[in-house]
C-alpha cells in the first residue's frame, strides 16, 4: 500500500528553533498569565493582521464564546448564523443563551447569502455571526449595511482566515469583532490557541476580563470570567510558525495551482472559483462532486490510503446535540453543498507526487 496521505499537517518549526526559543522559560518560570512570548506575540500578529487590536485566547471556540459574550446581547435573543461551518461557530452562540437562526450560504463561495438575511431578522434578533468559509471573505458591506440598518452586532468567525486580505486590508478589520483559530490544523497554529480582533477598545477590556477571571489587581475582581490564556509554549510556537508563514503560504498557493491544473478537465466534478481582489491564505482545497458520487469518491479515495473530508457534512443545524430544535428549513443551497463538497488533502509539505496520485484516482472513480 503506498503511503497515507491525511487532510493537512500541522506546521511546525524545526526542533532547534523551538528548543532555542522555549530554553529561557526554564530560567524566568513565568509560563503562563500574559508572558512576554504572549506580549510579543501580540505585536507581531497585530501587525500580519494589519489590526489596531488583537486579544489572545486558549482557542478558536473560546474566541467566538468570548466575543460574542463581550457583545452584552439580551438573553435568548436570536442570532443570525450559517449551519455550513464548524460545529463551534453554533456551540459558540447557544452556549451564550443565544438563539440560533440558520440562514442559507450562496452557492459560489459558500458564505452567507445576504440576500436571506434581512427576511430573517425580527424584533428579537440581536446579531449576524457570518463565517469566511474557507478563506472566502463574506460580502461584509452587504452584512454592515444590514447591521446599521436594524442596529446589529457582526462578529465574524474567522478561523478559516488567518492572513486574508482584500484591497491591502485585513479581514480581522470586519464587523464588531472576527475570531481566529490557531489550531494545529489551520494555516498558522499555535498548537490550540485563537484570537479576537476588534476596533472598539471597550471590547478589549471586556475580552481581557472574561479570558482571565475578570480579575484586574491582587485583591480586585471586577466581573465575573472564565480562563482563556494563551500560555508561553504556545505563543512561542506562534512566534516561531509567524516567521515562516509567508513560505508556507506560499508553498500551499503552488499545491493549489497543481490541484486545478490537474483537476480542470475532469468531468464530474467542479472547482470552487477564486476572488481574484482576494490575497488568499489556502487554506483548503474543496472540491463540489456531481451525480451524488461524493461518498463513493471519499470512501474509495479512504481505502487508498487518501483521507480528505466531508467538510461541512453534516451542518450543524441538523447534529444530534440539536434534536431539530432551531429551524432548520429553507437552508437548500447549504444541503446541496454539504452533500456534494470533498475537501481535499492540503499542507505546505504536500508533494506533488502525492497530488498527481489523488487527482489520477479521482479521475479513475469519477
Ligand atoms: C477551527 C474552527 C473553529 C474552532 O477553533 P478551535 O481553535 O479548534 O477551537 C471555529 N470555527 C471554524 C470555522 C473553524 O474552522
Amino acid at each position: 500500500m503506498d503511503k497515507k496521505i491525511f487532510v493537512t499537517q500541522s506546521s511546525m518549526p524545526t526542533y532547534e528553533e523551538y528548543i532555542e526559543i522555549i530554553k529561557p522559560l526554564w530560567d524566568t518560570r513565568w509560563l503562563t498569565n500574559m508572558g512576554v512570548y504572549h506580549d510579543q506575540l501580540t505585536e507581531n500578529l497585530k501587525e500580519y493582521l494589519k489590526v489596531p487590536n488583537i486579544s489572545l485566547v486558549s482557542n478558536g471556540h473560546m474566541a467566538l464564546e468570548l466575543a460574542i459574550q463581550a457583545m452584552d446581547l439580551p438573553k435568548g435573543s436570536e442570532v443570525i448564523t450559517t449551519p455550513f461551518t464548524f460545529i463551534s461557530t453554533t456551540h459558540a452562540i447557544v452556549r451564550n443563551g443565544l438563539q440560533p437562526v440558520f440562514c442559507d450560504i450562496n452557492d459560489k463561495d459558500f458564505t452567507i447569502d445576504v440576500t436571506k438575511i434581512e427576511g430573517l431578522i425580527t424584533e428579537n434578533t440581536s446579531a449576524i455571526v457570518p463565517v469566511h468559509v474557507y478563506g472566502n471573505l463574506c460580502d461584509v458591506d452587504a452584512i454592515q449595511k444590514i447591521a446599521n440598518k436594524y442596529n446589529l452586532k457582526v462578529i465574524y468567525d474567522a478561523a478559516h482566515c488567518f492572513g486574508v486580505e482584500k484591497n491591502g486590508i485585513g479581514v480581522g478589520n470586519y464587523g464588531n469583532a472576527s475570531c481566529f483559530s490557531f489550531h494545529a490544523t489551520k494555516v498558522f497554529n499555535t498548537i490550540e490557541g485563537g484570537a479576537v480582533t476588534f476596533t472598539d477598545q471597550t471590547i478589549g477590556e471586556k475580552l481581557y476580563n472574561l479570558k482571565n477571571f475578570g480579575i484586574r489587581s491582587e485583591e480586585m475582581v471586577v466581573s465575573v470570567g472564565a480562563n482563556a490564556k494563551l500560555n508561553e509554549f504556545q505563543a512561542a510556537m506562534g512566534l516561531c510558525n509567524l516567521k515562516h508563514i509567508e513560505e508556507e503560504i506560499a508553498k500551499r498557493k503552488n499545491i493549489v495551482a497543481y490541484y486545478r491544473e490537474n483537476l480542470k478537465n475532469v468531468n464530474g466534478i467542479s472547482l470552487v472559483s477564486s476572488d481574484s481582489e482576494l490575497k488568499s491564505n489556502y487554506a483548503y482545497f474543496p472540491i463540489l462532486v456531481n451525480n451524488g458520487k461524493r461518498n463513493l469518491l471519499y470512501d474509495t479515495l479512504r481505502n487508498n490510503g487518501i483521507f480528505s473530508r466531508k467538510y461541512f457534512f453534516p451542518l450543524t443545524a441538523d447534529q444530534f446535540c440539536f434534536n431539530n430544535r432551531y429551524c432548520n428549513s429553507k437552508i437548500y443551497t447549504a444541503r446541496n453543498v454539504s452533500d456534494r463538497v470533498l475537501v481535499l488533502p492540503l499542507y505546505a509539505d504536500l508533494q506533488f507526487d502525492d497530488v498527481n496520485r489523488i487527482c489520477n484516482l479521482i479521475e479513475e472513480i469519477i
